[in-house]
């Protein structure tokens, strides 16, 4: 006989690792970084008319080292590749990334020398948004896609994606 067969039914079961999904994927501290027009919409995601802090995912952070998500918002020039790589790193783990917009994602209308076409040559990218720009609902949607990405996410998945990390940060060396 099974713990579920001797408590009393109405009693909810859970795991600690899905207590600590929950909590993670509910109060989620973007790094504050712009690159281009697309983080004007990123902005305006914080603001009073679309709210993001109905879902406690608003509060910017300054400091890398106090965010755990970074909203690549626009096209990434491959001067500004190493930076953002570098603001990546300094970031604790656990922690996601979003790709915002077409340029973010695959270098969008800026097929030259000069961009890097994707930031997921650099950084492992957890969710992908289109549009050029996508609206802040997109952003509020790629939040919602991302916290359930997170719920499932184990505990100790974050020391293989570190590994994965090292690896891509020594390829775009
Ligand atoms: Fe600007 Fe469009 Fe590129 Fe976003 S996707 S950075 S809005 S050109």
């Amino acid at each position: 006989m099974g713990i579920e067969d001797k408590i009393p039914s109405g009693i909810l079961l859970t795991t600690f690792e899905g207590i600590f999904g929950w909590v993670r994927k509910a109060s989620f501290w973007p790094a504050t970084m712009g690159l281009a027009c697309c983080a004007i919409e990123m902005m305006a995601f914080g603001t009073p008319r679309y709210d993001a802090g109905r879902w406690g995912q608003e509060v910017f952070r300054a400091s890398p080292r106090q965010a755990d998500l970074m909203i690549v918002s626009g096209r990434v020039s491959q001067k500004m590749a190493p930076v953002i790589r570098q603001v990546y790193d300094q970031m604790p783990n656990p922690k996601w990334v979003i790709s915002m917009g077409a340029c973010a994602s695959s270098g969008g209308m800026f097929n030259n020398y000069a961009i890097v076409q994707g930031c997921d040559h650099f950084l492992p990218v957890d969710m992908y948004i289109p549009g050029c720009p996508p609206r802040p609902d997109m952003l509020i949607e790629g939040m919602f896609k991302l916290r359930e990405k997170v719920q499932k996410y184990p505990m100790g998945a974050n020391m293989v994606r570190h590994v994965e990390d090292t690896e891509q940060a020594a390829l775009a060396a």
